[in-house]
Order: structure tokens, then sequence, then C-alpha cells
């Protein structure tokens, strides 16, 4: 298959921050408390679990919900 266009990217709005995909809905949740022993120990934590999330995700199971969503149901068969 081709080449993977998605990103990982920032995402600012008013009832989420944090990191998510841009081709689709999913969006990384830290999972518990950070822990390490420092900040930057935690920071790195977190970030390896953030990117191993992200490559680990699949796009399709986390199809964006839109108001307009197009009727793809078949009615032949
Ligand atoms: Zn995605």
């Amino acid at each position: 298959m081709g080449a993977m266009r998605r990103k990982l990217v920032w995402v600012e709005k008013q009832n989420f921050q944090g990191w998510a995909c841009t081709e689709c809905a999913w969006a990384f949740n830290p999972s518990g408390p950070l822990v390490g022993g420092s900040i930057v120990e935690m920071m790195a934590i977190y970030k390896r679990q953030r990117d191993k999330e992200f490559t680990s995700h699949v796009c399709a199971k986390h199809p964006r919900v839109t108001k307009k969503s197009p009727l793809t149901k078949s009615l032949a068969g």
C-alpha cells in the first residue's frame, strides 16, 4: 500500500488539548499518571508512549464524526 500521510499534531480545542492524528479522530490519551524520576524522564516516557500509540493506531478504526455523513448504505444486492 501507499505511504501513510498521517501526522501527529498538537490540537487545541475548547474541549480537547493534546496530540491527535491529521487523518482520523484518533487522539492520544495518556494512560495513568506520569511516572519517572524527573521531568525529563517523565517527558521521555510520555513521548515514547505517544509515538508508540500513534504508530500503532489504525486510522480506519477512528473515523471522524461528521455532521453530514454520507449514506453509503447500498440498497442493491
Ligand atoms: Zn489516524
